[in-house]
């Protein structure tokens, strides 16, 4: 136990989320616990992570997530390792919940420059309900920027797609967005990508501007009887000049499109589970499939090697099918492969504490006579509480 690589996960401690301050020591040798001397709190091991509070076998738990990552259905999970079917349902939550604070603590902090971005929504049939899944992806270096489900494919769900692409990326960038034709995408993307600029000088509210550097693209497919027969595409916002350089720059291809993230989409529909089309294991609540989603999503960008990146960096290097690189680390987010284990057990460090502002008017000096601690007879009196008359200290000391 490295009492010195661990943090406390208290909210309320002022010394939360700090690693090395020597403020946490161990507590108990049997169950691998730690204390905070700064809050007193004790808390486990695995506090954070998602084992925190499971019982059977870490290395279990870690083969059934990553069956679940790879598409297994949890009937053929529940027959192979003799688990209880709402076990290894709430694995997959609690994974999926822990691969979204995983997600937006790294990917999720405003420090990419994201170039060229494609989003696309996929129409899932689940158990009894109709639901959207809204992704976004960047295209240089495939990685994954975010989800969203919903029950109806609305402006809300394209709104909350582009907030999440908006807090991964740098701002003011030049940016070009690659949609289908869906009408809520260009008026989402303007709403996302926009600051406040003040204007006039003076009092006066600062009006909200689109990035000038923003470009809009989109693909329009017409099909007749499943087949591809025309494809429209059209610039909403920014030039085409503008466009091209960008495709050029994140090797997106020649014409604006969104075969990417159309690959994407193959790549999560092969790997949910619940999202294989004519299959007998559909999702039935919407919490499935979105803890389904930040698992699969996550393990992409971290934990499985991108062929056509790894074959790019190999090219790169001058060597041959050596170089193994995710999206992440092709995005300078981490230096490694991650895997599934290291992932499970990231603990996500809390935002620092910081001492609340004080509003309004500083408090007054307490009267002396309202304090009648002992420390008081060190600090100055206001008052003296014996008040001599004018010579005649000096005529006694004299
Ligand atoms: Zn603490």
């Amino acid at each position: 136990m490295d009492a010195t690589q661990v943090f406390c996960p208290n909210v309320a401690c002022v010394a939360r989320g700090q690693i090395g301050q020597g403020n946490i020591v161990s507590h108990g040798k049997a169950r691998a616990r730690y204390r905070c001397k700064a809050c007193r709190k004790t808390f486990s091991a695995h506090a954070g992570t998602m084992f925190e509070g499971l019982r059977k076998p870490k290395a279990l738990i870690v083969i059934v997530v990553t069956l679940l990552a790879y598409g297994c259905p949890i009937q053929a999970i529940v027959q192979a390792f003799g688990l209880d079917e709402r076990t290894v349902a709430s694995w997959r939550d609690r994974a999926g919940t822990h691969c979204q604070q995983v997600h937006q603590a790294v990917v999720q902090q405003g420090q990419l420059d994201l170039v060229h971005v494609q989003a696309d929504e996929i129409r899932v049939k689940g158990c009894k309900l109709i639901a959207w899944m809204g992704l976004a992806m960047m295209v240089s270096t495939r990685l994954w920027l975010g989800g969203v489900v919903s029950l109806s494919r609305d402006r809300k769900l394209a709104d909350q797609l582009l907030a999440q692409v908006r807090s991964c990326c740098q701002p003011l960038r030049a940016l070009l967005v690659c949609t289908d034709g869906w009408n809520a995408y260009p008026g989402s993307i303007r709403r996302a990508f926009r600051e406040k600029v003040k204007e006039t000088a003076g009092r006066g509210r600062a009006c909200l501007r689109v990035w000038p550097q923003l470009c809009i693209g989109v693909v329009i497919k017409r099909t007749e009887k499943n087949r591809v027969v025309d494809i429209t595409r059209k610039m909403v916002q920014g030039t085409l000049e503008q466009a091209q350089t960008l495709l050029e720059a994140s090797c997106g291809g020649t014409v604006l499109n969104t075969a990417f993230i159309e690959r994407l989409n193959g790549t999560i529909r092969q790997r949910l589970a619940s999202l294989t089309r004519k299959c007998r294991h559909a999702a039935r609540r919407l919490t499935a499939l979105e803890s389904g989603m930040w698992l699969l999503g996550c393990t992409y960008n971290f934990c499985w090697p991108h062929h056509e990146l790894s074959r790019r960096e190999a090219c790169a290097q001058g060597k041959r099918g050596e170089v193994l690189l995710t999206p992440a680390m092709a995005s300078g987010l981490t230096d490694h492969v991650w895997s599934l284990w290291e992932l499970l057990s990231y603990r996500v460090a809390p935002a620092p504490w910081v001492a609340p502002k004080r509003r309004g008017r500083p408090p007054k000096h307490t009267a002396p006579h309202v304090s009648k601690q002992p420390s008081s007879s060190e600090q100055p009196r206001c008052r003296p509480l014996l008040r001599l008359r004018k010579g005649v200290l000096c005529s006694t000391t004299s």
